[in-house]
């Protein structure tokens, strides 16, 4: 009995090796087992990479005081002037990590909705597709599955996946009555979590602060309701969307939107050093950073997007983290699309987002595990 009962355990301890084995040939080594995702609405590439535009930094263009604008933003190069406008994602992202969609350089990243606007934009980003049916900005539940879903769906997630929007479109984006997933969005209090007197502050400045747009708060108020959660909390796949750049664009003021850009890199700053002074997060999370459509061009252009906007497709991605080779502001490389963001960041997991939506844009794989 014995003898029979040991070689049970061998055939049993033997299939877990083998199956240890093969799941390793499949996927690569990866050391990524966090990811923090930010995305700020409607950020222009032509921002993103070649900083301030000279004939937007004047008072027809909303600049309330104009010597204060040039002096923060406006350098000779346009290297010194991205490096004004978004310094963390050009002296460490571009270092570390790498940076696509310098169109200059022969690097094109666009959504591949054709609407560039925000819903179709997120949806897309989220779901690897682009759906025709996603085609307002109406408070419709999204029909697709998403990435941050289906991640949540699986045990080793589950209630390990939070989202942070400071547009209230959110629950309707990721369908939060069918995916379960944490969101806090628009002027909505936190309130599934312990209330720490930090989150009590910041509900009650989202109530007491004057409202600018009906949709969203301050994004000051969301990134620090979403800080707080990182800290307290501790998720491992993290999201936090941004939506002054895009308020303050259709709002035709040059200066609040290279202000709330250059915030959005702080936000982004804050987080990865807040990320990396935590055991739980210390070189085992990789930072990705998006926008949800770009905008056309000077002069008019910029303040708007959308399907008959021309350039309001482009955008740009940024990736960095311990699995992504350190190859920074890429140049020729194949044009890559938002579609393509589920997918990647699923496998910066170890995870195959392509199983469950087999049409979703395949993972970049430049950014990921080389060996
Ligand atoms: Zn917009």
């Amino acid at each position: 009995m014995k003898t029979v009962l040991r070689s049970l355990l061998l055939a049993f301890i033997l299939c877990l090796v083998f199956s240890g084995m093969a799941y390793a040939g499949k996927g690569k080594a990866h050391k990524t087992e966090n990811i923090i995702f930010v995305m700020t609405d409607g950020l222009r590439w032509q921002e993103v990479f070649f900083g301030a535009e000279e004939s937007l930094l004047t008072k027809e263009h909303g600049v309330a005081i104009p010597e204060l604008s040039q002096a923060a933003f406006w350098r000779n190069s346009p290297e010194a002037r991205r490096e004004a406008l978004m310094p963390f994602l050009w002296k460490v992202m571009a270092q570390e990590g790498q940076v696509f969609g310098n169109q200059a350089k022969g690097s094109i990243a666009q959504v591949s909705n054709g609407l560039n606007f925000s819903y179709p934009g997120y949806s897309e980003t989220f779901c690897g597709i682009a759906d025709p049916r996603v085609d307002s900005n109406k408070k419709i539940p999204n029909p697709n599955l998403n990435v941050l879903e289906w991640l949540n769906g699986m045990r080793r997630y589950r209630n390990h996946v939070a989202v942070f929007g400071a547009w209230e479109l959110f629950p309707y984006i990721l369908n939060r009555q069918r995916s379960g997933l944490f969101i806090n969005a628009g002027y909505e209090p936190i309130s599934q979590v312990k209330l720490t007197p930090t989150y009590q502050v910041l509900n009650r400045l989202k109530d007491e602060t004057t409202r600018l747009w009906h949709g969203e708060p301050l994004d000051s108020l969301t990134f620090e309701t979403s800080l707080e959660y990182f800290k307290n909390e501790k998720p491992r796949v993290f999201f936090l969307s941004l939506g002054e750049t895009d308020e303050w664009g259709h709002e035709g003021r040059y200066d609040k939107y290279l202000e709330t850009a250059r915030m959005a890199d702080n936000c982004v700053k804050i987080l990865w050093e807040t990320a990396q002074s935590m055991r739980r997060y210390r070189n085992k999370t990789t930072l990705i950073f998006s926008t949800d459509h770009g905008r056309g061009n000077a002069p008019e252009g910029w303040k708007s997007h959308g399907e008959e906007m021309p350039n309001s497709e482009n955008i740009c991605m940024a990736f960095m983290g311990p699995d992504t080779p350190a190859l920074g502001e890429r140049n020729q490389t194949e044009r890559v699309t938002a579609s393509q963001i589920a997918a990647t960041l699923a496998a910066f997991l170890g995870e195959d987002y392509r199983t469950a939506v087999p049409k979703a844009g395949e993972p970049i794989r430049d950014v990921l595990p080389q060996n």
